[in-house]
């Protein structure tokens, strides 16, 4: 049994070594292992100090100030905080929130809830690259529109969507913009100031970093309302309570500083694999593609092969590890909700593969994948017909 080639970075990646190495300084008692919010010895100090180098590093990344970045458990964490704080916040000026059918589950259920509190959600239909356009948005908005929701980079399409411009729209109508970045991270160039998002949900381990930590930046200026969802010590000035995990942090900021860092190069790297895989792939035949490949990262693939079953497929590729929705919705064979967002018809969405690439992928693992799956394709096709 040879070591599967890992092709599903969007749903999680491995740590960068150099992450876990940082992070294990803050778990022994060798280590800065002290709460944070300890505020009356030298070794509380030190975590916190920790704590704050790692917001600086996640800051610097999205050009934020540190005092606008809030630790959570990750983007769901974030995401859940960003809707339901804040139109638990700001009822009274209005209770309309937009976001699109084609968002993450941590968005797509915390609206659904919101509905059910009595909130109105508008949920955009994308186009077929599924994107929103800045004129849709426009055309959603309403007086009593307090938030709008919407992704960078689409999980399962890869898609990118234009920020600055959909921020505008919802500043027009005195609306705040929500963006939920957990697959931008790295992958495209994050300001939130130039962009005009108020509030953005990250994540630690789509990035290289661990699992179980994120943040949510809240812009300051204009100071935004957000109601707390977990209620305690107080901590994260009061927006996020729950003593702060110090390796974890520190592992997210060193990831987020690698992201800085490396980013460009990762994704310049990323190119050229998934452009060989697309060229190994144009003799096979009977390939639809449902990544816009020229709008989208170059580390999500998402196409479609007629004349096959999904589940068989994935069968058939056993040695490689890929998703054929996100791993979120893959224990069900319903087709993925954001494939039939985008118009994909049920059979071919049954029959879709998601390659998502990253920083340890290699040009053999893109041959080993285009072997399997050429031997996969032939087999089932043949027997098919
Ligand atoms: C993975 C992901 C999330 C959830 O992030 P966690 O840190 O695992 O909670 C949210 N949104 C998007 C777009 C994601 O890809």
């Amino acid at each position: 049994m040879s070591v599967p080639v890992y092709l599903d970075y969007a749903a999680t990646t491995p740590v960068d070594p150099r992450v876990a190495e940082v992070m294990s300084h803050y778990l022994t008692r060798d280590g800065i292992f002290a709460n944070p919010a300890s505020r009356s010895h030298m070794l509380g100090w030190q975590a916190e100090q920790a704590v704050e180098s790692a917001r600086r590093q996640v800051a610097d990344l999205i050009t934020a100030d540190p005092r606008e970045i809030v630790w959570t458990s990750g983007a769901t964490e974030a995401d859940n905080l960003a809707l339901t704080g804040f139109m638990r916040a700001n009822r009274a000026r209005g209770r309309h929130l937009v976001t699109s059918l084609v968002e993450h589950k941590a968005v797509v259920d915390t609206a659904l809830a919101l509905e059910k509190e009595g909130f109105e959600v508008t949920w955009l239909t994308p186009d077929r690259d599924g994107r929103i356009s800045p004129a849709q948005l426009r055309e959603a908005m309403r007086d009593d529109t307090v938030l709008v929701s919407l992704m960078a980079v689409n999980n399962e399409l890869g898609v990118i969507h234009d920020l600055a411009a959909l921020a505008e729209v919802s500043h027009a109508f005195g609306a705040s913009f929500h963006v939920d970045a957990a697959q931008a991270v790295g992958r495209i160039p994050l300001d939130v100031g130039r962009m005009g998002i108020d509030l953005m949900s990250l994540s630690g381990h789509k990035a290289y970093g661990p699992k179980g930590v994120g943040a949510l930046y809240v812009r300051r200026s204009p100071e935004l309302r957000l109601e707390a969802l977990i209620h305690g010590g107080g901590h994260e000035r009061g927006m996020r309570s729950g003593t702060l995990p110090t390796h974890q942090i520190a592992g997210m900021g060193e990831a987020f500083a690698l992201a800085a860092a490396e980013g460009e190069a990762d994704q310049t790297r990323i190119t050229a694999l998934r452009d060989r895989l697309l060229e190994g792939l144009g003799d096979l035949g009977g390939i639809h593609y449902n990544t816009a490949v020229d709008a989208a990262v170059p580390n999500i693939l998402n196409l479609a092969f007629e004349g096959v079953e999904g589940e068989s497929l994935l069968m058939a590729l056993r040695d490689i590890a890929l998703s054929t929705g996100s791993a979120c919705n893959s224990a069900s064979v319903e087709p993925s909700y954001v494939l039939k967002g985008i118009g994909v018809p049920r059979p071919l969405a049954l029959a879709s593969l998601r390659f998502s690439f990253g920083r340890f992928t290699s040009e053999t693992d893109i041959d080993r994948t285009l072997d399997a799956l050429r031997h996969a394709l032939n087999g089932l096709r043949r027997r098919a017909v």
